[in-house]
């Protein structure tokens, strides 16, 4: 059953009566509300959602993260959990050309929940061990202050009044005062603020009514110099919005660095930009899947293997975009002369070996204090991809230009 679906027949399960005896009355709920506030953050990543497989939702699907209702997020002790993720109003004052919600758009039937309303349809859900925690997005209906304010009262009731110590995931709207940005730090486990576009320019040309440097740049400076005095347990994060405005994947990735260095972002995320019908955009087309998980794949070589900037530079095409097979092939195919030999490669070295991680990076210089490497099996054993990493290693001084010889 679809996530949504699924939320919204538990909130017409609950009458919230069983579990939460008198705290809500059925007649209260308005279902159609819950479903299109939930349906409205479908866009908003709240963890990866990269994924390869193709997986069309039909009945009977479960675990497809893609739907909205319920999305899951690690939290910093690195437990998954489900969240609640909704947007508080569907409305917007801004005219961002991809999104359903700004003004411009033809779609909406406008929702917004009151923050008591919002929370006890979080406890009552939570009671009902259908979610752990909270992920709340929101259009900016009127002034970006009395929106974020009903938001943090939302929060302010569940931590407060219902005592909910749970994760929650809580959206910093454009152009949020620093007074309460730092309430939220205080409430919450993470906040995040998408930049959506690279630049000044490129923002420019999505929205006419967001202002890049002040909305975005500088509340994510608030957010980080709060967050630095006061602490956020899993920090703050950032989302792109992938091709919407014709920015190359280099200009991302730029931009992803100087959210880093700079905005001190615990991570960035990446939506392919979908084209929706009543939109701004709506002729522009959709960008492929693969575009946003080669973005995935640059991060996670800047993240987690710590390869150099100048080297994920050689993953881009002349143009500046990545291609569609595996950005460290591409890079590995640029940086690597010459086979090396497991036996003495330092770990880095083999780090840019297409198909050896870090892990198997590691086993491998364990490995040959001990014994010396000369076939393939050890590397399987070790963990290494061997049909990825056969072109760039060499045993027993051969390479793979004759797959007999490399034994
Ligand atoms: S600020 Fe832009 S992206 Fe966010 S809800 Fe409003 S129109 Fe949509």
């Amino acid at each position: 059953m679809a996530n949504l679906d699924k939320i919204t027949r538990l909130a017409m399960e609950c009458g919230f009566d069983k579990t939460a005896p008198g705290m809500y009355d059925l007649n209260d709920i308005d279902l159609n509300k819950v479903k299109v506030l939930g349906e409205g953050t479908k866009h908003d990543t709240c963890a990866s959602t990269a994924s390869k497989r193709k997986v069309t939702p039909s009945a009977g699907t479960i675990g497809f993260v893609e739907q909205a209702g319920v999305c899951h997020a690690f939290t910093p002790d690195g437990r998954c959990v489900s969240l609640f993720k909704t947007l508080y109003t569907n409305a917007c004052q801004h005219d961002c050309q991809y999104c359903p919600n700004a003004t411009s758009s033809t779609n909406s039937k406008i929702f917004s929940y009151t923050p008591e309303e919002l929370a006890k349809i979080t406890i009552a859900l939570y009671r009902h061990n259908s979610i752990e925690g909270l992920f709340l997005s929101s259009g900016v209906s009127g002034r970006e202050e009395i929106i974020m304010e009903q938001m943090l009262d939302s929060v302010r009731l569940l931590r407060q009044k219902y005592n909910f110590q749970g994760y929650i995931h809580l959206k910093i709207l454009p152009g949020t005062s620093l007074d309460h940005i730092k309430q939220a730090v205080d409430l919450v486990d993470r906040v995040s603020l998408n930049v959506e576009s690279p630049s000044k320019s490129h923002m420019s040309e999505m929205s006419h009514t967001k202002d890049y440097e002040c909305d975005i740049l500088r509340r994510q400076g608030y957010v980080r110099d709060s967050m630095e005095k006061r602490g956020l347990p899993a920090g703050q994060t950032t989302q792109f919005v992938v091709g919407a405005s014709c920015e190359t994947d280099k200009e991302i990735f730029d931009s992803m660095l100087y959210e880093y260095d700079e905005m001190k972002v615990k991570r960035a995320y990446f939506a392919a930009f979908s084209s929706v019908p009543g939109t701004g955009f709506e002729g522009r087309p959709s960008q492929p899947r693969w575009r946003e998980n080669k973005l995935y794949n640059i991060d996670w070589l800047h993240r987690v293997y710590g390869f150099e900037n100048s080297e994920i530079d050689l993953a881009f095409d002349d143009a500046g975009f990545l291609q569609k097979k595996d950005p460290k092939l591409t890079i590995a195919q640029n940086l690597i002369a010459k086979p090396l030999d497991p036996n003495t490669a330092s770990a880095e070295e083999l780090l840019r070996v297409p198909g050896i991680g870090p892990i198997s990076a590691t086993n491998i210089v364990r490995h040959r204090q001990k014994e010396r490497i000369y076939k393939r099996e050890q590397l399987k054993k070790m963990g290494v991809r061997v049909n990825h990493a056969r072109l760039f290693i060499k045993l027993n001084g051969w390479a793979d230009t004759d797959l007999g010889r490399w034994c």
